[in-house]
């Protein structure tokens, strides 16, 4: 799909969930009289594309933070939570047991979080001894909104609200640029709140 496109359904679809992209930049804010060329050619710039129109720097580091720390809620769907108990080689039955709780709305689910030295782990984050680093015992199956993060609609709102999720995020702003293109079909397929 046309990249153009794209960009205008994901900005609507943002509208329609999020109140919308913030309005504004310098230029609106400079008294008509003293744009230069120079401000209005940036300003039509600015009104033209999405702030991340050139794409966003990120590269998971595997601190685990996103997966541990303060309580949280990862959901998922009975179609994700198949999928995570086929690459753990499980029943489904056994799964839901040892990881999971029900959630709502109904059909959805909760994955379950232990105590530990470091906060609330999800129960599927493992720890490497060796390297410190953290993975995900389900990597390849694991729920939409751990896939898509941190490409979530409301960090994209807004530079502020990208810089808010980097405080968060260590791998905000590290590696290489995923493309616009990649980030909103990400932000697409993030559940929306109530389901996350
Ligand atoms: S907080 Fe960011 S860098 Fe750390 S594991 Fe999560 S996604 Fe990766
Ligand atoms: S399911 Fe995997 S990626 Fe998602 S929070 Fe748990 S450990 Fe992290």
């Amino acid at each position: 799909m046309c990249a153009h496109i794209l960009g205008a359904e994901a900005e609507r679809d943002l509208k329609a969930r999020y109140g919308g992209l913030p309005e504004g930049g310098l230029g609106r804010r400079m008294p008509h009289k003293t744009i230069s060329m120079g401000a209005k050619k940036k300003r039509k710039h600015k009104d033209g594309y999405l702030w991340y129109h050139k794409g966003l720097r990120f590269e998971c580091t595997q601190c685990g933070d996103c997966c541990t720390g303060r309580p949280g809620n990862v959901q998922f769907t009975s179609e994700e939570g198949a999928a995570m108990a086929a690459e753990l080689g499980m029943e489904e039955d056994d799964f839901y047991e040892q990881f999971a709780s029900p959630a709502h709305p109904a059909g959805t689910w909760q994955m379950g979080e232990v105590s530990t030295e470091y906060g609330f782990d999800c129960l599927m984050l493992g720890r490497c001894e060796e390297t410190g680093k953290t993975f995900c015992r389900a990597h390849s199956s694991r729920p939409t909104q751990c896939r898509t993060w941190p490409f979530w609609p409301e960090n994209l709102t807004s530079e502020r609200a990208w810089k808010v999720a980097a405080s968060e995020c260590e791998g905000i702003g590290r590696g290489s640029f995923i493309s616009l293109r990649v980030i909103q079909e990400q932000a697409a397929e993030t559940p929306p709140w109530g389901e996350r």
